[in-house]
Parts: C-alpha cells; structure tokens; sequence
C-alpha cells in the first residue's frame, strides 16, 4: 500500500471527514458508506475506463472463490477452456474440472502460450486465462483473441496498465496486491454474461445477486472497500494505469537487467517476451547463497524476496506501491551481492 494512502487512513481511523464515527464502524447502508462505495466504483470504471456493458461487482472470498464462481456462471452452455502455463491457471482448471466440464486448450511452461497454441473446444463457453502467474513470474505480452467470452484472472497485474475491458467477458482479482488490502475482490463481468448460472447455485455464488445489489446483497467488506477507493485516488492522481505501467517497466527492467549482466550468477528461466513487470522470479546459479542472500537483504531493510514456497528461488514483487527508488535499491544491492559472492 502507498505510505501517503495508509497516513490517510490512519489519519481518519477513529473520525472519518471529522466526524465523531470510524469507517470501521459506518453501517454499509448508511449514507456515508454509500458515498464511499460510489466513488471507489466510479474511479475504477474511470482509470480502467471500463464500458456501461460492464458490471463492476465487489466479492469476498479471494481469487480461489472465482476458480468456483466462474464455472458455476458461465460453464452452462459448453466446456470452459483454460490455458495453463502456472501455478494459478492450473489451480483454477482444477477447481473448474470438479465443477462442471473443462478443458485444458493450451499449455505452456516459463512463457505465455502463443495465440497459435491456443485451441478452443468445439463447444467452448469460455476461454480462461491468468494475465500474470504471480509465482512463475509470467505474464502474457498480449490478450488472447477468442470466438468465445475471454475470461482473465488479473490478480496480480489488477490496475498495473490499461485494459481494453471491452474485449473481456470477465475479468477478477483478488485487492490485496495493486488496490487494497485483503478481503476483497473485484469482478467485472458483461452483462449478458450474467443469470445463466447453473441451476442451484447457491445465491452467494452467483453473480447477478452482486450485480442487481450494488454488491450490497449481504455485509460487503467495507473497510476494505474504503482503502481501495484511497488507493485509487492515489492512482489517479500519480497519472492513472499508464503510469503505472510505465513505473512497472521501469521498474522490472532495473531487476531483469542485472539478471541477464550477472554472467549467470543470477538466471531466470522465463522467456523474455513473457517476463512479468510484477513479479521478477530468478534463482541464483549456487542456490546455497539464497538463503545468505535474504539474510544480507534484510540488512538493507529490503524483504520478501525470498520466492514462493512452490517454487523456491527468490522473487521481487513489484506492485504498484513499491517506488522506483525501491527497485533501485534492490537492483543495486543484487549487483553488489553477484560483485561480492561471485
Ligand atoms: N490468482 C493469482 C494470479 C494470484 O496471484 C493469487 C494469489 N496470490 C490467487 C489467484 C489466489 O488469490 P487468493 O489468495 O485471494 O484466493
């Protein structure tokens, strides 16, 4: 989270616009609360510029509800198609399988399937796609074209560049990396999409209940959905989603530029085309320094680059709070560590 958004919140923790009542403390139907929850529903149709054929919905149950959701909304009419090349489309192909039925149309490891690789089912309902594997470290350079809905997990790459929404049936992600804390996700579907769930669904699951509630149908998580819209604020004021992007190249070419000067100290196995601007996976060549590495990382007050337990390595995520100065410390610290244990 942006430092200025969380000094804000803090700020107005225990009186919200001076007012003797907490945020965490507004009844979501009361006036106040509507008042946030419109804005941070207008500012994210703003910075994504996302078409009145789209439904801006707010869910709970993070991107591992969605594996569910989609399938119970939109497999109805045929077999959902998934394109697997990580940790996150495979789940999601799994939790699809057990659910109605599902085919894995494209495969690919340390890169994003070609469009060419991509081979829908005769009867396909949907094509399913992870625009950033948060843990391989892999993000598509291009959107899928499809006869069918294009359905993308964006949990990862949420609000880190413009998105044409109107070629998406349904896109979701979880908050917690790019717009919020954890707790929320956001779903944003078109509605002719929606009401076609399978039948006996249950209500919670479906996503027009969100869509005919202003996601209101029971307690939305209302803090949550507070620091969001303090988050999006901040996104439009530093310059919106290209902005972002162009920090998150920025950013990602500070790391991925000592990775390939190293001389093969550090290596990344992910095609070029397909390395994530968010999350930069690599592993040293002598992996017993990995561990000496996060320890003397920590000295310089940098964290969490140690990589996902799945996987091992390390990997750097760059979401959108952290500042270019930040990726330049840490590319400065890789080069004077490859310099030192070399
Ligand atoms: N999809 C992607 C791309 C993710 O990165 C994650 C979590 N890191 C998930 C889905 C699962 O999200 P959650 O923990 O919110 O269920």
């Amino acid at each position: 989270m942006p430092l200025e958004v969380l000094e804000e919140a803090a700020s107005e923790l225990t009186g919200w616009h001076g007012k003797g009542i907490s945020v965490l403390e507004m009844s979501h139907r009361s006036a106040d609360f509507q008042k946030i929850y419109e804005e941070c529903t207008a500012l994210l149709r703003e910075l994504y510029a996302i078409p009145h054929t789209h439904e801006v919905m707010f869910l709970q149950g993070g991107g591992h509800l969605q594996f569910a959701m989609v399938p119970l909304n939109l497999a109805q009419s045929g077999i959902g198609n998934y394109a697997v090349n990580g940790v996150w489309s495979r789940k999601a192909f799994k939790e699809a399988e057990k659910i109605s039925s599902a085919a894995e149309c494209a495969c690919a490891e340390f890169r994003a399937p070609a469009q060419r690789d991509i081979r829908l089912s005769e009867n396909a309902s949907y094509l399913y796609y992870c625009s950033n594997e948060t843990v391989n470290g892999i993000q598509y350079p291009y959107i899928p074209e499809a006869t069918v809905p294009l359905v993308a997990d964006i949990s990862s790459d949420f609000l880190s560049k413009p998105l044409p929404i109107e070629r998406f049936g349904l896109l979701f992600a979880g908050a917690q990396k790019n717009f919020g804390p954890a707790g929320l996700t956001v779903a944003i579907a078109r509605k002719d999409l929606l009401g076609h769930e399978a039948p006996r669904t249950p209500t919670m699951l479906s996503y027009e209940t969100y869509a005919k509630s202003d996601s209101m149908y029971n307690t939305p998580p209302t803090f949550a959905i507070y620091l969001s819209l303090l988050v999006a604020r901040w996104i439009k004021k530093e310059g919106g989603v290209s902005e972002m992007q162009r920090r998150s190249e920025l950013k990602s070419s500070l790391l991925y530029d000592v990775i390939d000067a190293s001389g093969g100290f550090y290596t990344n196995k992910v095609e070029k085309s397909s390395r994530s601007k968010m999350n930069v996976v690599f592993n040293l060549t002598d992996a017993a320094l990995e561990p000496l590495m996060i320890e003397e990382a920590k000295k310089e007050d940098i964290v969490s680059i140690k990589g996902h337990r799945i996987l091992g390595g390390m990997r750097a995520s760059l979401y959108n709070a952290v500042s270019i100065e930040d990726a330049q410390a840490l590319s400065d610290f890789m080069k004077e560590f490859a310099r030192t244990h070399g």
